[in-house]
């Protein structure tokens, strides 16, 4: 049973989807004091959060079984993910579904911007008919400028094409081929967009490189009578700059959904907000009843889904890629982890350093994802469940492991091959795994032994001289202690020199056996394995 802790308003449709899943158990308790939720985490394998719960460094380190948070929303102002991190519990979030509020919030701004529609309708319930006072401006015909063509800028660059705009953009981390499929034309310089547009929209994060973005610089650039509408983050927007090129005249109007200070307290904010040319309103672009269904329902899919390790939608700090491929991926991850696993088991000595080598058409682009995969299977024999996907790495690096990806040979014998070489204080050793047919995992190599076995249960790695009767001594002792071999394969560099049995047993067998075995001639080594 997994156990989820929801500390805010939830959607019956999100709710309802956790009450029908079979393996969940969940509590709501909303918008519990710091020291209730430190009382209450403990117990909780995922808590679903909206903005007003922090989660902070204490609240992680009161959960040992906290594995997954979910944000039904996108701001992760509250929670420290750092600690998460280290924490080994995945963060994830829910930023697309607000993007279809988000872009038809821009288009109401800015309508209601060029067509003075809250000026208009103030004056009419203040009992004036002013018709001539209300004088607009077409969309039609007009130049729009979107800078950030992400999810809603390219989603409001469409919707304005078909009001008959045309579009320019800015956005220097997306391709020519995303912008030709959207028909607009994208410009290399911010100043050029400036220079064109009519109407500007910004559709960017708020990150050192967007704060102030424009400022008075930029609307010395703008042309006369430019309107600008921001539905993203305030302080993309120098706003005493944007006051004074509205006392000016140079950008016609403003339609606001953002400030810098929320709620706008501030001197210039006021100034700003008291102008007859701004259209604003209170961050409300999000607002939508289907988006707040849509947050619940996706984030209570995703949770279960990380709970369940069938895919990590929209994880903030998994440290690969998560792409709509993760189930592709998945066997390869779990070869990873085999791999890493077998190698942690095997190696005599503190580990110091970790080479992996990916090769496989398939997995050429995953490298950091089995990466990270290795490291988890590596770090389990040692930590149990306390590694993870999330905090691998990180605890990796804390136990002085150096990890480095190099690149080999391609494979002839084998259309994708995992290895791993771990150097250890005493010793370095290498295994190799393969993934036959998408779906059987194999590891292929041990040391210097080609091998072809299944990396699963209780195995007994047997180092020996190649000399006949090996087979019969060990397979007589383990007999004689009713221990049942499921499979037995062996490895050889060269006929006569040493041999390597991997012996799939159906029980774990005792030490006193092993001891035994280790001691009954030719044979130089034996391990017990779990895979
Ligand atoms: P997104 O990540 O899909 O797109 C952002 C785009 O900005 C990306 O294409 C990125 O390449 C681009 N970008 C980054 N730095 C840039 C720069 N220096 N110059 C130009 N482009 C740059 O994000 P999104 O979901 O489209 O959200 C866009 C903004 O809208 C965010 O700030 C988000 O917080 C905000 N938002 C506001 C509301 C609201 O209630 N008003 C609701 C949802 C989203």
């Amino acid at each position: 049973m997994y156990r989820i802790l929801i500390t805010d308003d939830l959607s019956p449709e999100g709710l309802a989807i956790l009450k029908a899943a079979p393996d969940v158990q969940y509590d709501v308790v909303k918008r519990p004091p710091r020291q209730e939720l430190l009382g209450r985490v403990h117990d909780y394998d995922a808590v679903i959060v909206r903005s007003s719960t922090p989660l902070d460094a204490g609240v992680f380190t009161a959960a040992p079984h906290l594995r997954v948070v979910g944000r039904a929303g996108v701001g992760l102002d509250g929670i420290d993910v750092p600690a998460a991190t280290h924490h080994g519990t995945l963060i994830m979030n829910t930023p697309e579904a607000n993007t279809l509020a988000a872009v038809e919030a821009t288009l109401a701004l800015m309508f209601a911007l060029c067509r003075r529609v809250p000026q208009a309708y103030a004056s009419l319930r203040a009992g004036a008919w002013e018709r001539s006072k209300f004088l607009g401006v077409q969309l039609s015909g007009k130049v729009l400028g979107v800078i950030g063509l992400g999810r809603i800028g390219s989603r409001v660059a469409t919707r304005c094409q078909a009001l008959g705009m045309e579009v320019v953009a800015y956005d220097p981390y997306i391709s020519e081929e995303v912008a030709e499929r959207l028909r607009v034309e994208l410009v290399a310089e911010l100043d050029e967009l400036l220079a064109r547009s009519d109407v500007i929209t910004v559709h960017m994060p708020l990150t050192e490189e967007t704060r102030g973005m424009l400022s008075e610089a930029q609307f010395a650039r703008m042309k006369n009578g430019v309107r600008l509408v921001n539905c993203a983050r305030g302080a993309i927007v120098d706003e005493k700059a944007l006051y004074r090129a509205l006392v000016s005249g140079k950008v016609a109007g403003a339609a606001l959904d953002v400030f810098s200070e929320e709620p706008p307290h501030s001197e210039t904010l006021r100034a700003l907000l008291a102008l007859d040319t701004v259209v604003a309103t209170p961050h409300i672009g999000a607002s939508t009843i289907e988006a707040q269904q849509d947050a619940s329902v996706q984030i209570v899919q995703g949770v279960l889904a990380a709970l369940r390790g069938e895919g990590y939608p929209h994880a903030v700090n998994l440290p690969f890629a998560n792409g709509a491929d993760y189930q592709a991926l998945l066997p390869y991850l779990r070869l990873a982890e085999k791999v890493g696993s077998l190698q942690m088991q095997l190696v005599r000595g503190r580990v110091g350093r970790v080479e992996v080598d990916v090769r496989g058409e398939e997995i050429a682009t995953q490298v950091k994802a089995i990466t990270v995969a290795l490291l988890k299977g590596l770090l389990e024999p040692i930590l149990k469940e306390t590694v993870n996907y999330v905090n691998a790495p990180a605890l990796a690096a804390e136990r002085g492991i150096a990890v480095a990806q190099v690149h080999g040979e391609e494979s002839e014998d084998y259309p994708n091959l995992i290895s791993c070489r771990v150097v250890s204080t005493q010793e370095t050793r290498l295994v190799a795994g393969s993934l036959f047919s998408r779906a059987r995992p194999r590891i292929v190599q041990i040391d210097e032994y080609p091998m072809d076995v299944q990396p699963v249960g209780n195995v007994l790695i047997i180092a020996s001289r190649d000399v006949p009767g090996v087979m019969g001594r060990i397979g007589t002792i383990l007999g004689n202690h009713d221990l049942n071999i499921a499979e037995w394969r062996l490895g050889r560099t060269a006929p006569g020199e040493m041999e390597l049995s991997f012996i799939n047993m159906d029980s774990p067998v005792p030490d006193d056996v092993i001891r035994e075995i280790a001691a009954s001639g030719t044979v130089m080594d034996v391990r017990q394995v779990a895979l």
